[in-house]
């Protein structure tokens, strides 16, 4: 709260979130994997609790509660929970919530990984999957059978192609536990818990941590639901290292002056690339001719660091477009300081289907943008001489 009892801002908050009341500025780094729990009765309650501290750290660490208590503050939401990696995040609550004969409603456009987590492990394990176009929340809602349907799982944006997802559509349907993926908007892009969604899910990895140093996963969601996933993810394992938190509550702590600068540069990158002639299409919610502007503007506070772009021609032109850029570097993750570049159909969605990448507008020519911290003349001078 400020002093005029107003609520304070996500960027101000994001300076303090999930700080304790020891006086330090940042977390301690609690590197010990266990603790003296003094004799049997001691160890018993260890052992009894649930996600607590100060026992064994898979079952919770203080360095990793730091980075949860920081994001349940940003998201709005009573708990969270980290995990080793986004991926991790994932498939721990995916397997915590469904059994075999459970049904589960995912939007086919979203991340190769969690495609490929559906198409695999939870169809070997009978876990029925079915696909829905998420631009049109009713295909979610349609799609659900209730008393069978566990898990409606939406990603938006969605990496590579960066459709929306309506979330107020997303947070009405009751019955089943919702899940959103939040990744490429981070918590101070959008709060899908505000909108009645059960689980916001984020890859630490990318805008959060935002420095290419940790590989990191969470949810945030009721404290219940939290403790219910907890109970699986202490056995499945994905726990998150106290280092990779750390960096992570480092990461919160500017992602405000990050995600505005880099937003503000992805607008002037994705603007100026749309009027580029060997670039046949520019996919950024902040642009006017996203299909989705109107709905982004209404549930985003930013757009972000991630856009594609389609260029003329074949895979040969995505070739030489890599080889030619050397500020922009190929590497495959997203929201950190440097510029990247990446193939999606040979990369982050190699294993996806030929068809549903047709489908969900995953060309050969598409390339995924992850816009840094350089200044837009110097990316801008980049583009123009690669695509000459
Ligand atoms: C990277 C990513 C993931 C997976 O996260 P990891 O930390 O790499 O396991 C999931 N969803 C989205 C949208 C991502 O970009």
């Amino acid at each position: 709260m400020t002093n005029t009892g107003r609520d304070q801002e996500p960027e101000t908050k994001a300076v303090t979130a999930g700080r304790d009341a020891s006086g330090a500025l940042s977390p301690a780094l609690w590197a010990s994997s266990t603790w003296d729990t003094t004799d049997v009765d001691g160890t018993n309650a260890g052992a009894k609790s649930v996600h607590a501290s100060g026992f064994y750290s898979r079952y919770g660490n203080p360095t990793v509660q730091s980075f949860e208590h920081a994001i349940a503050e940003l998201e709005g939401t009573e708990a969270a929970l980290a995990f080793g990696s986004g991926m991790g995040a994932i498939a721990s609550t995916i397997f915590a919530l469904c059994s075999t004969g459970d049904h589960i409603v995912a939007q086919r456009n979203c991340y190769g990984g969690t495609l490929a987590f559906l198409d695999g492990p939870c169809k070997r394990m009978g876990i029925d999957v079915t696909y829905v176009d998420g631009r049109n929340a009713s295909e979610f809602v349609a799609a659900v059978r209730p008393g069978k349907t566990m898990l409606v799982m939406a990603e938006t944006p969605t990496n590579p192609h960066l459709d929306i997802v309506d979330l107020a559509a997303l947070g009405a349907i009751k019955g089943p536990y919702t899940m959103v993926d939040s990744t490429l908007a981070t918590p101070l892009g959008q709060r899908p818990c505000s909108y009645g969604v059960s689980l916001t899910m984020h890859s630490a990895t990318k805008g959060i941590a935002g420095h290419n140093d940790a590989t990191l996963g969470v949810i945030a969601g009721e404290k219940d639901l939290i403790n219910t996933i907890w109970s699986y993810a202490v056995l499945h394992g994905a726990t998150a290292s106290p280092f990779d938190a750390l960096n992570g509550v480092r990461g919160i702590r500017s992602l405000g002056a990050r995600l505005r600068q880099q937003s503000e540069t992805a607008q002037q990158l994705a603007e100026w690339l749309s009027t580029h002639p060997a670039i046949k299409r520019v996919n950024y919610p902040g642009l006017a001719s996203h299909p989705q502007h109107e709905l982004a503007k209404r549930q985003m506070r930013w757009f972000g660091s991630l856009m594609s772009i389609e260029l003329c021609g074949t895979t040969d032109d995505a070739r030489r477009l890599s080889q030619r850029l050397r500020l922009v570097r190929s590497a495959v993750t997203l929201g950190g300081p440097d510029t990247l570049i990446s193939h999606s159909t040979s990369s982050t969605h190699i294993s996806v289907d030929p068809a549903v990448k047709a489908a969900t507008g995953i060309s050969d020519t598409l390339m995924r943008v992850s816009v840094g911290l350089e200044a837009f003349a110097d990316l801008r001078d980049d583009f123009a001489e690669a695509l000459a």
